[in-house]
């Protein structure tokens, strides 16, 4: 077996002499030492996206401030303006800064989960409640369709719930006036299946597969005008794998969007 430095994914690279155990050993080292460039790679990508999304707000802020304490804006109206400014901004700052330390600590296991038998009519009916008059005002018809039988799942009440605003919001989010938003669940011999369907814009094919990565948004520009910062379903992701379910979405771009969430159903 030789070592020779290499110009390639990573400095230095064992060479296999044969078939034998140190071969195979150094193969997979060589793998490893790919694997650990991917995640390096993977984290720097995050750190610089994460950068770009606080510098953002971070502009404004430091921007109207200026304006404001610099007594530059003459006219009360403008003030009250770039105030709500400085607000909303700071507010998506907060938003964000929130989701980032959820979403880690999530992943780290961080977290304590509450699991006991959850009623999925209750979760529904409770984020149905904070998220119903803020739907219908922007003319959205909103239904719920609850499945005939009772369903209980062994859960965290208050992270299940979490999730399902999450998905109204997003389908709040990206449904234009008159559209519908309708959720529903089902019974199946061993699970349960909640969905959450809209009649919005839909999500490109090729964007599906990377909805549930870390700040991925399909529209930057738009998602940035709606609040998001592309945490919401890599949270919610995270939540439902962490109750052993699944999460899944089908959507048709122009005609609206499906998410599905299988979880194993108890008495
Ligand atoms: P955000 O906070 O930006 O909504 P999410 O992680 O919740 O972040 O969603 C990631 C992206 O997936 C969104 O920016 C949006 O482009 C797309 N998306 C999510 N839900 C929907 C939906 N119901 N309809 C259309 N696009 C959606």
């Amino acid at each position: 077996m030789t070592q020779r430095i290499s110009e390639g994914k990573h400095d230095w690279e064992l060479i296999p002499s044969g078939t034998d155990e140190i071969a195979q050993l150094s193969r997979s080292i060589n793998q490893m030492s790919e694997n650990i460039q991917y995640y390096k790679h993977q984290r720097n990508q995050f750190l610089a996206d994460i950068s770009h999304e606080l510098r953002t707000p971070l502009t404004y802020i430091k921007g109207y401030s200026e304006v404001l304490a610099n007594d530059v804006v003459a006219k009360e109206e403008d003030k009250k303006r770039y105030l709500t400014l400085l607000y909303s901004q700071s507010i998506q700052l907060q938003r964000l800064v929130q989701d980032l330390f959820e979403l880690a600590n999530l992943e780290q296991g961080a977290f304590s989960f509450e699991f006991k038998r959850t009623s999925i009519e209750k979760v529904i009916l409770n984020a149905l409640d904070l998220m119903s008059d803020s739907i219908k005002e922007t003319g959205i018809d909103l239904k719920y369709d609850p499945s005939p039988v009772s369903l209980y799942v062994m859960g965290d009440e208050r992270r299940l719930q979490q999730v399902i605003i999450n998905l109204l919001e997003n389908a709040r989010k990206y449904t234009p006036e008159k559209g519908a938003i309708h959720i529903a669940t089902f019974a199946r011999e061993d699970c349960c299946i909640i969905e959450v369907t809209d009649t919005g814009s839909g999500i490109p094919e090729k964007d599906l597969p990377h909805i549930w990565e870390r700040l991925y948004r399909v529209d930057k520009s738009r998602s940035r005008t709606t609040g998001g910062a592309g945490l919401g379903l890599a949270i919610s992701k995270e939540i439902i794998n962490l109750h052993q379910g699944e999460i899944s979405v089908t959507s048709r771009e122009g005609a609206g969007t499906t998410f599905r969430i299988k979880l194993a159903k108890i008495t």
